[in-house]
């Protein structure tokens, strides 16, 4: 009787055992055909919501080495001075056949709007216009395409922040590419994204900057970037003079300039052929005076 008692616990272990093996075996099999069943879905999810690309780190290859972009660590370009303006020797007055987008006089706002097409709100003061914190950019109601454009500014005299947070603005062309404007006479930032470099794209070949609250002059040679059917048939290239000095050389750019993530890059977005200048509010006090533009056949 005890043998038999035994041989029943037995089995019904192994009918146990057997019974999980089973259920696990059941478990697992699913398990394997799930993505191929899931997968519609998310395809239809991501048919209604567009998910945002993750920021990939990006490295560029220099003759100093590899850097992440916007890495403080890679080498600063060399400082230099560049000459000085007075009231009797300044460049950059516009030529006759310019178009003068703004000369200091209020009635010159009437080529700039908001970028929703409203009055801006940047002030106009002896001369110069001014960014106003949350009022947002500043553009002109024409579009460019390639061009000459000669820009004046000032970043605020009264030096407050660091880094990018000091004198920060930008000259946007085809309402699109970054020339950034930046207080970079002793401030250290990412060379990437300091004054006239083409932000997160091409780090100036000097720094060429006069001190904080003093007039200084961007020269700009810029042929547009031309989209077909979504896609980019002509890259955008730049030559950047300021004050006087040769800070990029016939750069081509190979995709946008938007920060996209501290080490990240962006890609290129489809743009009309013509677009705005448009001045960046960086939430710093930046003056512009003096901007003219020639366009240019190509
Ligand atoms: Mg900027």
């Amino acid at each position: 009787m005890r043998k038999v008692l035994v041989v029943a616990v037995g089995i019904a272990l192994l009918g146990l055992v057997t019974g999980c093996a089973t259920e696990e075996a059941t478990k697992t099999k699913p398990a394997k055909v799930k993505p191929a069943t899931a997968a519609p879905a998310k395809t239809e999810a991501a048919k209604t919501e567009p998910v945002e690309p993750k920021p990939v780190i990006q490295y560029v290859d220099t003759p100093s080495g590899r850097w992440m972009i916007h890495d403080e660590s890679r080498p600063a370009p060399p400082v230099i001075t560049p000459g000085t303006f007075s009231s009797t020797r300044r460049v950059g007055q516009a030529p006759s056949d310019a178009i003068v987008l703004f000369d200091g006089a209020a009635e010159s706002m009437k080529n700039w709007t908001d970028t929703k097409g409203g009055a801006s709100k940047w002030i106009v003061n002896e001369g110069y216009m001014e960014s106003v914190k949350g009022a947002g950019p500043i553009q002109t109601k024409n579009g460019f395409g390639s061009c000459q454009l000669h820009v004046e500014f000032a970043t605020p005299a009264n030096v407050q922040g660091t880094s990018q947070g000091r004198g920060n603005s930008g000259v946007f062309l085809q309402g699109e590419y970054e020339v950034q404007v930046l207080d970079s006479f002793e401030n250290k930032t990412y060379p990437d994204g300091q004054c006239s470099a083409l932000y997160g794209r091409s780090v100036p070949l000097v720094n060429a900057c006069r001190k904080p609250g003093e007039w200084q002059s961007y020269d700009i040679v810029y042929h547009s970037a031309i989209f077909k059917d979504g896609k980019i048939t002509r890259k955008p290239t730049f030559t950047i003079f300021q004050n006087g000095v040769l800070v990029q050389d016939h750069v081509t750019l190979e995709g946008g300039t938007q920060w996209n993530g501290p080490h990240a890059i962006s890609a290129f977005r489809p743009i009309p052929d013509k677009g705005p200048v448009q001045l960046q509010d960086h939430g710093n006090p930046v003056r512009y005076r003096n901007i003219w533009v020639r366009p240019l056949q190509d």
